[in-house]
């Protein structure tokens, strides 16, 4: 059993962490005050083909796996969670194009999504469809070469700034589910914005509600078979990028504490030579630890095509979790000054938020855990 990274793995996640630290770190407050899209910062991701990093080589990606994604969002996500998302929902789309379409739409959308030239964004959930994406009313009718789409979408990350989202709509009867659902890549501009959530935190990429009325678009922007999107989707496992950001978050939390209660001095002392903070310190670190392990055994699976339906429930929780609780602890030790908008760890917290339920509410991952639990010792279910 090997708990090492690879050398090469190593070498991607310190380019990943340098850019981070050197690109992303000294502007993150800014950006996120300023509700600001990073969109040099994922322009230069682009560049090093970070967007296209689990996409194949000969279509412009770096032709990685699950584990090397988990890597590099962890790392982005420790400077901006925000980055992070972006980065994720686009190349989430992209691989569903690279996985279920055509070698004609290969072609056209790979090469420049690989460099975030062309940027996509995931439009799957709806006010109805929620942790029940089965429950969509988004329709595509069939009209001759074209289909006819009606519904909305209720989040939209990355929606401002992409060329198309990838958008699930119901092609079949309810009978039929969840053979019932496809795929189509549609022009961003063919929506109405509908709602700007003004939201707890990811302040720097929003993530709107949209309406698509009687649109349409040619049959050859359908992506993978008919009625069969929803399932297809099931087999991707790129959700790993949720924990990943999770595992970013929590590590940052536990960075910024060391740093404030090694040199914030109280009763004569540095605050963190006091046994409570210490504790809490070394606290952090386990959830880190326990949540990345999971994480990329989680990845390693996938990757090797192995069962993750107790792994990844147990990632998305675990890893979504410690990143909250290590930010509510990193602004205990950093005191009021963790409280204000001079220092990251709000941020962190705010951010950190919106893990347990982006990529389904942990409570539905609890739910798919404990079937595999019952399956794996022979209980009920
Ligand atoms: C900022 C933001 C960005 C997003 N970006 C995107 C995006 O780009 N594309 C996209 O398609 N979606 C996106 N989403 C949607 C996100 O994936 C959904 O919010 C998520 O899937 C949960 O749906 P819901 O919010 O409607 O919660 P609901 O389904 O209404 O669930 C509410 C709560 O009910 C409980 N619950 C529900 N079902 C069960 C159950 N079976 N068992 C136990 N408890 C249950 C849980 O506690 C859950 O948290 C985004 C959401 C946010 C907030």
């Amino acid at each position: 059993m090997e708990f090492e990274l690879t050398d090469e793995q190593e070498a991607l996640r310190d380019e990943s962490r340098t850019f981070a630290a050197e690109e992303i770190r000294p502007n993150a407050i800014e950006l996120d005050r300023a509700e600001e899209y990073p969109s040099e910062i994922l322009a230069e991701l682009g560049d090093r083909r970070l967007t296209g990093l689990t996409l194949p080589e000969s279509h412009g990606g770096r032709g990685e796996g699950l584990v090397e994604l988990a890597i590099v969002i962890e790392e982005l996500a420790a400077a901006l969670m925000s980055v992070a998302s972006s980065l994720a929902l686009h190349l989430g789309t992209a691989t569903v194009i690279d996985r279920f379409g055509t070698e004609a739409q290969r072609d056209e959308y790979l090469p420049e999504m690989a460099t975030f030239d062309t940027v996509g964004a995931l439009g799957l959930s709806e006010e109805s469809a929620g942790a029940n994406k089965l429950e969509m009313e988004t329709t595509a009718e069939r009209d001759e070469d074209e289909w006819v789409l009606d519904g909305h979408k209720q989040w939209v990350t990355n929606f401002f700034d992409a060329d198309y989202v990838l958008t699930y709509a119901k092609t079949g009867s309810e009978e039929a589910a969840p053979h019932n659902i496809s795929a189509f890549f549609v022009p961003a501009e063919a929506f109405d914005v509908e709602t700007e959530w003004d939201t707890l935190g990811s302040w720097s990429v929003k993530s709107p509600r949209v309406r698509l009325e009687d649109v349409r678009v040619d049959d050859d922007r359908r992506i993978g078979e008919v009625g069969e999107a929803y399932v297809q989707r099931g087999r991707l496992h790129d959700g790993i990028n949720v924990p990943a950001r999770g595992v970013g978050i929590a590590r940052a939390a536990l960075e910024d504490t060391v740093a404030y209660v090694s040199e914030r001095e109280q009763y004569h002392q540095p605050v963190g030579e006091f046994q409570g903070v210490r504790w809490g310190v070394a606290e952090m670190a386990e959830r880190i630890e326990t949540a990345r392990l999971l994480t990329l055994r989680a990845a390693a699976r996938a990757d090797a095509g192995t069962d993750v339906s107790r792994e990844f429930p147990m990632a998305k929780i675990r890893a979504t979790e410690a990143a909250i609780d290590n930010a509510n602890d990193a602004i205990r030790f950093l005191g009021g000054r963790g409280y204000t908008t001079d220092y990251h760890v709000e941020r962190y917290l705010r951010d950190a938020r919106l893990l347990t339920m982006a990529g389904g509410p942990n409570d539905v991952h609890r739910n798919s855990l404990a079937d595999a639990v019952f399956d794996e010792y022979g209980g009920s279910s």
